[in-house]
């Protein structure tokens, strides 16, 4: 008898007919005399339907507490909709909210990270042989109120599951059947992978391949869960997430695109000590995640600063910046929001050379300029015009696949 965790997206529980189905799937492996907990997130487009409910109301933004307590409803849903499929099929099952089912987190309301999952009420019904399903992407402060992990937080609340429980298998259900070396809805020719280690996915998923949320994968490394990604719609083996993997090191293991970066350029900062710090302090300051960073040679005794951070912090790193034009003293400053970053991945470009001359050439043959380069040991990223996204995704896999 294992302890099995199971989370379905948004796609999988989109309708009735979906959700039946998916009852179906616990069932099997409930029979099998199984202990199963669910994890599910909300239905189809819910959340981007609430969030647009809370932008009808407050097109200025809503605050993050109350949008928490709007968007966790929509897990509400899903998990009584399967709850009754489950008792339907006369088998006993239980729904649990995020905090009825342990989960404590910080007060970051939009991004709370997991501080703890106290797991008695699940171990409980558990022991009387109940499926426990519990609502993904949430849980609750020491002040009691909802909080919300940030999007495709589901997945981190699985892995979190297990983690606690010492689960034997934790299975990410999905609309695809694995990781691919590329979104499979945007490249023909991708690739399926049957394995792929804890450090090649965190790569991918937090270079935007959205199958897996980051932190989900970040914290299966650091807890040892092992992840199987599988389709909710056939039967068939899916992509296992793991520390080593037995397959051959292939140089690129795939290419992903991220659509939420803006690009900030200040311009003619002076060329002195402590420009940076002062700049990249004051984005600390506002909790601004910078992520690609170039300065340019001085000249003249002025230097130029770009950065990229996600789209959502754009306005707000203007702002900051913009309060702090007479202290910095530049020139302009402007922002770019039809940017994309597309980075390959792979653990084999350590110790091979000319990956990024492949990459540069790909993007060359199809007349795609690049912005700024950014590189760690196992991946390189450029900026480019976000129009030219899908078509450089396209070329740079077909470079390193085809
Ligand atoms: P869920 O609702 O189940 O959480 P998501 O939409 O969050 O599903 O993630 C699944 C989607 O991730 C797929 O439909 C696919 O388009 C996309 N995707 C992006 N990159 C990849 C990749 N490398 N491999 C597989 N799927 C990917
Ligand atoms: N429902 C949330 C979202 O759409 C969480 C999730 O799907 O994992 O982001
Ligand atoms: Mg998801």
């Amino acid at each position: 008898m294992a302890l099995i965790v199971k989370k379905f997206g948004g796609s999988s529980v989109a309708n009735a007919e979906r959700v039946l189905h998916v009852a179906s799937i616990i069932a099997e492996d409930y029979k099998k005399g199984n202990n199963v907990v669910v994890v599910v997130s909300a239905q189809g487009d819910t959340t981007d339907d609430l969030i647009e409910k809370a932008n009808e109301i407050n097109p200025d933004g809503s605050s993050k507490r109350e949008l928490d307590m709007l968007l966790a409803a929509g897990e509400q849903i899903s998990i009584a909709l399967l709850a009754m499929a489950l008792e339907k099929m006369g088998l006993p099952a239980l729904s649990l909210l995020g905090w009825q089912a342990g989960f404590e987190t910080d007060s970051h309301h939009g991004i709370a990270r997991i501080k703890r999952v106290n797991t008695e009420r699940i171990r409980n019904e558990i022991a009387k042989r109940n499926i426990v399903i519990v609502a993904g992407f949430q849980g609750i402060n020491k002040y009691d109120d909802i909080t919300t992990l940030g999007r495709g937080g589901s997945d981190t609340s699985a892995v979190a599951i297990a983690a606690a429980m010492k689960a034997d298998v934790c299975q990410i259900y999905t609309d695809v059947d694995g990781v691919y070396t590329a979104d499979p809805r945007k490249v023909d020719n991708a690739r399926k992978m049957d394995e792929i280690t804890y450090d090649e996915m965190l790569e991918l998923a937090t270079l935007g391949a959205q199958v897996l949320n980051n932190r989900s994968v970040e914290m299966a490394k650091k807890y040892n869960v092992e992840l199987e990604v599988l389709s909710s719609l056939e039967n068939k083996p899916g992509t296992i997430v793991k520390e080593t993997v037995n397959m051959e090191k292939t140089l690129i293991r795939g290419v992903a695109k991220d659509t939420n970066v803006a690009c900030i350029s200040v311009v003619g900062l002076a060329d002195k000590p402590g420009t940076a710090f002062k700049l990249f302090n004051k984005l600390a300051q506002f909790e601004i995640n910078v992520d690609i960073i170039l300065q340019s040679v001085g000249r003249d005794g002025t230097k130029d600063i770009t950065f990229t951070v996600p789209k959502d912090m754009g306005k707000t790193a203007v702002e900051a910046l913009s309060s702090m034009k007479d202290f910095l003293k530049y020139k302009d400053l402007t922002i770019d929001e039809s940017v994309a970053k597309i980075s390959v991945v792979g653990a084999g470009m350590e110790s091979h050379p000319g990956v990024a001359s492949k990459m540069f050439e790909a993007l060359f043959d199809a007349s795609i300029n690049i912005h700024m380069i950014s590189t760690s040991e196992i991946k390189i990223s450029v900026l480019i015009d976000s129009e030219n996204a899908d078509r450089a995704v396209k070329a740079v896999h077909d470079a390193f696949f085809d």
